[in-house]
């Protein structure tokens, strides 16, 4: 690769931004490429993230999205390696099945044979239905993509889909003669034909053109946690039991990698407290530190309390980091100028949607 030009910049070595350095690499296969990270290769957002994924989305243009992503998941195989499918198992109040069935993104759930429910506390321990609650099988469409391993895939392999450079935070991007100018503290990194944006829950850098001048919205930020809990004796194995989905509360029990381990991913509503602010984000910046707390696990225990009585009384750990939230829930796609795109605001969900949003990323950048 030539020092200091190529075809793509990728700012941000998130899911999204690897995401979209590996569409890009498919539609432009002599394409240089390189990511730049502040930090490490997915150490952000993603790197925190459980990375699960359930076919379900409360409106279209995100069920179209999470139709796409699935797709795409299925067919590159370097997706498709780092995926783990499970069953599960969706407990909703009589009042919401319509509603649920309704933000389905793939054929409709049927109800699940008590024998189902069984097998799974027989995993977890007992598990609060409460009575009248329908439990429809989610069959094997629940999953999680194992982000890490995916970024060691496409960017440490001995043939990287693209050139990594980490530990360089890009403070602007200008126009330069015909190619983007991409700049961090310590001088001009690249001079590119196009550039995405790609910095998850951190500000973007703002970019220079000859006539305009786009500095990014500050993201609002909502913190996520993923309580990890140990599940003890011979007899767990929750890879066997699937997920438990209690869908009128939002909370899951999703397999640990290995079996022996759930965790139950929740937003924390109480988050941030009013002191914090949700505009805080710096560029290059978190806003507040990402470490699990005991804070989080009070949150997460008392989540669980009622439906999970079962549960086991030690081996509670966990995750959690931040992710960029829009008012609706949609990412935005911004396009400060022709050949730069901007990805964000993935609201909690950018793993699953993130194919779907980087075939849109690259196919802005293939017309500019
Ligand atoms: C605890 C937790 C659990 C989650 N669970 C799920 C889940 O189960 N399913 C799901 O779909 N989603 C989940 N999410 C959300 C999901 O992880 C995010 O939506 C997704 O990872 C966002 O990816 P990203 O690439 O946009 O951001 P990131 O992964 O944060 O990547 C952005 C990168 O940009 C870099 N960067 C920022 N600014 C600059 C700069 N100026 N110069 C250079 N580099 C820069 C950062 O260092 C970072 O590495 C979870 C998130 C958390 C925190």
């Amino acid at each position: 690769m030539t020092a200091g030009r190529a075809d793509l910049v990728v700012v941000g070595a998130g899911v999204i931004g690897c995401m979209v350095a590996l569409l890009y690499r498919r539609a432009h296969s002599g394409a240089e490429i390189i990511v730049v990270d502040r930090g490490a290769a997915a150490g952000g957002a993603s790197g925190a993230s459980l990375c699960a994924a359930i076919p379900a989305a409360p409106t279209a243009t995100l069920r179209a999205l999470v139709r796409r992503s699935d797709a795409l998941f299925a067919a590159i195989p370097v997706l498709a390696r780092h995926l783990r499918h499970y069953a599960a198992l969706y407990c909703v109040s009589p009042q919401r099945v319509a509603d649920f069935r309704g933000q389905l993104a793939v054929a409709d759930f049927v109800p699940a044979a008590p024998a189902q429910w069984s097998a799974a506390e027989a995993v977890y321990g007992p598990l609060a239905r409460d009575a009248g609650r329908v439990v429809l099988d989610g069959r094997r469409h629940a999953y999680t993509f194992d982000v890490t391993a995916f970024v060691h895939a496409a960017l440490r392999a001995p043939e990287p889909i693209a050139r990594l450079v980490e530990g360089r935070a890009v403070a602007a991007v200008r126009r330069d003669g015909d190619r983007w100018s991409v700049e961090t503290g310590d001088g001009v990194l690249a001079r590119a034909r196009a550039v995405a944006l790609c910095t998850g829950p951190w500000t973007a850098p703002p970019v220079t053109g000859p006539d305009r001048h786009w500095a990014p919205p500050p993201p609002s930020l909502r913190r996520i946690v993923s309580l990890r809990v140990a599940l003890p004796g011979p007899a767990a194995d929750a890879g066997s039991a699937g997920s438990v989905i209690w869908v009128d509360e939002s909370v899951s029990l999703i397999p640990a990698a290995g079996g022996a381990a759930c965790y139950v991913n929740f937003t924390r509503g109480d988050w941030p407290p009013a002191a914090a602010g949700v505009h805080r984000a710096a560029a290059g910046r978190p806003v507040a530190p990402a470490e699990f707390t005991d804070d989080d696990r009070a949150a997460g225990l008392a989540a669980i309390a009622r439906l999970w009585p079962g549960r086991p009384a030690s081996g509670v750990g966990g995750l959690a980091g931040h992710d960029s939230y829009t008012p609706d829930r949609h990412p935005r796609i911004d396009r400060p100028a022709p050949g730069v795109v901007s990805v964000t605001g993935t609201s909690g969900a950018g793993v699953r949607l993130a194919p779907a949003l980087a075939e849109d990323a690259v196919r802005d950048l293939t017309a500019a």
